[in-house]
């Protein structure tokens, strides 16, 4: 629903603001009077140039009283079946630097059963203090008690800012305990750091499909949070003789009062773990078809990688959505990634472009990719991937 309000007494039917509105959101109706549609976004570029004052936007909503009492960082640290996620490890590595920024203390929340070793990892990662919550309700994840169980701990401790890893359950679970604590939750970002002026954290994220970064706050309510993608921040390097304090959470659970039930749990089978790949082989819409893609996989199985794709080959059913890099596929950071018959768009750069290495191959010379490849080859894929394959083949006596 569009926020702007029109009063139809004072429009003179002038037609200043349907010219101004940069998303077509406004037109005159039969009467003549404006009327705005859903493609609104509260912009304020037409209340400028409206001559009688007819538009107006509802008044900014003050901060909440007491914001000053919610102090730290914490991050949720996910773990399945006692294994905790990398992902966990560079929020707390990214939480570390914030909480530096704050002065403030990084707390690590740590749900589960049997996991009071992941409460020792998370110190060893960077965390002042772990909330530990450890109960069998708590065994496997699920919304409604693990968002229950953070709700009550956000609103005895108050926290000043929340991150969360964005994976599967990282998003489910930000939304659910967003939504009940009724703050802002900003998804998918790429970059969070602390406005020096403000003290408020900026959370940068793509919008308008990948073609800006938009920077959002929240400066009303508390915590701050923010969901962030797998590989965006680099993982810290442990000190197993960090110390830190250990709070020991009861939280009182009741399984009958659950409405899911966890009835088995099968690991799914040859499942591709591209966020965790130290190489990756990636295919766009230049390997011509799914068979195109076995180049891609003997070169991968040489180098001990994995094969990834663009969004493109996935699209044409070449290659499972598992394997979509992007950004509505997955952020991948591999020491080596080399993008064969892939343009370049911003919108698979934003998953890949921080690689350590990158090398594209590519018959057009003037593709995009080669602007942000460590390494360029000129070249039919078909001819320079079994080239490269039995090479590498040679020198790593595969
Ligand atoms: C909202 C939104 C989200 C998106 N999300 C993603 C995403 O997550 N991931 C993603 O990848 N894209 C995404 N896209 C799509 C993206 O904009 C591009 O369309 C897509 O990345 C193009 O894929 P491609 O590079 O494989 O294909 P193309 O752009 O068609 O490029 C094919 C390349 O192959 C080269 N080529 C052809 N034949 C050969 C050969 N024999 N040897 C060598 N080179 C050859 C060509 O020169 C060309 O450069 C998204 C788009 C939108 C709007």
């Amino acid at each position: 629903m569009a926020l702007l309000e029109i009063n139809r007494e004072e429009c003179i039917g002038c037609e200043a603001c349907v010219a101004a509105c940069p998303f077509g959101a406004l037109h005159m109706d039969a009467e003549r009077k404006a009327v705005v549609d859903d493609k609104c976004t509260a912009c304020g570029a037409c209340i400028d140039v409206c001559p009688v004052g007819a538009l107006s936007l509802p008044e900014v909503e003050a901060p909440a009283a007491g914001l000053d009492q919610y102090k730290g960082v914490w991050v949720w640290v996910e773990q399945l079946q006692g294994e905790a996620g990398s992902i966990s490890w560079e929020m707390i590595g990214k939480g570390r630097e914030l909480a530096d920024q704050r002065q403030t203390t990084l707390t690590a929340c740590v749900l589960g059963h049997h996991v009071e070793h992941i409460a020792q990892q998370a110190i060893a990662y960077g965390a002042d203090r772990v909330i530990l919550v450890d109960d069998p309700v708590l065994k496997h994840y699920r919304t409604e008690p693990y968002a229950a169980v953070l709700v009550d701990l956000i609103r005895q401790y108050k926290p000043e800012i929340f991150i969360l890893g964005a994976s599967t359950r990282g998003r489910d679970l930000a939304g659910a305990v967003a939504t009940e604590i009724f703050t802002g939750l900003t998804a998918d970002c790429t970059g969070l750091d602390i406005d020096p002026e403000t003290g408020l954290l900026r959370q940068t994220r793509p919008a308008f499909g990948g073609n800006i970064m938009a920077t959002i706050i929240c400066p009303n309510h508390r915590p701050q949070m923010a969901t962030v993608r797998h590989r965006v921040f680099e993982m810290p390097t442990p000190d197993e003789t960090r110390r830190g304090e250990i709070i020991r959470v009861n939280p009182h659970l009741d399984e009958e009062a659950i409405a899911s039930k966890v009835v088995d749990f099968i690991r799914e089978e040859g499942q591709v773990n591209l966020a965790d790949a130290r190489i990756i082989v990636s295919g766009g819409r230049g390997v011509g078809g799914p068979e195109g893609f076995e180049p891609i996989r003997r070169l991968a199985e040489v180098l001990g990688g994995a094969v990834g794709a663009s969004r493109a080959a996935v699209d044409a059913g070449w290659i499972p959505y598992a394997h979509q890099v992007g950004q509505t596929g997955r952020t991948v950071r591999p020491d080596l990634y080399i993008a064969c018959g892939i343009s370049g768009a911003i919108q698979h750069l934003a998953g890949m472009q921080t690689s350590r290495v990158i090398v594209a191959i590519n018959k057009d010379p003037e593709a995009p990719i080669f602007k942000i490849a460590n390494y360029g080859i000129v070249g039919d894929l078909f001819q320079v991937l079994p080239a490269l394959t039995e090479e590498f083949r040679k020198r790593l006596r595969k």
